[in-house]
């Protein structure tokens, strides 16, 4: 595997991420995500990949805030369903252990 390159306008991308939009990738085309690794202390790593250069990008997901948590951790409380606070309801939460992980952004947002 060749060298990731870091993405610049990691705030915008987030939000069309987050969104479920296309993303623009600096080389023209878009982003295809590859693959999403969750790294220590709560935060993420999303690898993306060119469809035109095949040139590979990573995106770092910020780990959840106490506000993120906080809804989680209330959702949780009184047995609702659990959504990702980024990504919305089409995207439940999953148990992974003994954390509340969104699979599509790798963020635990809560503790079991
Ligand atoms: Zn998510």
């Amino acid at each position: 595997m060749g060298d990731v390159l870091q993405l610049g306008n990691t705030r915008q991308l987030l939000k069309l991420y987050y969104a479920g939009n296309q993303m623009e990738s600096p080389n023209g085309g878009f982003l295809i995500l590859l693959g999403i690794r969750s790294l220590e202390g709560g935060s993420a790593m999303g690898i993306f990949e060119c469809s035109v250069s095949s040139l590979r990008y990573e995106l770092p997901i910020p780990k959840a805030t106490r506000t993120e948590r906080k809804t989680v951790k209330d959702a949780l409380a009184a047995g609702e369903e659990m959504e990702c606070p980024r990504h919305g309801p089409e995207t439940p939460l999953k148990r992974a252990g003994k954390e509340i992980v969104c699979g599509s952004c790798g963020i635990p947002f809560a503790k079991v």
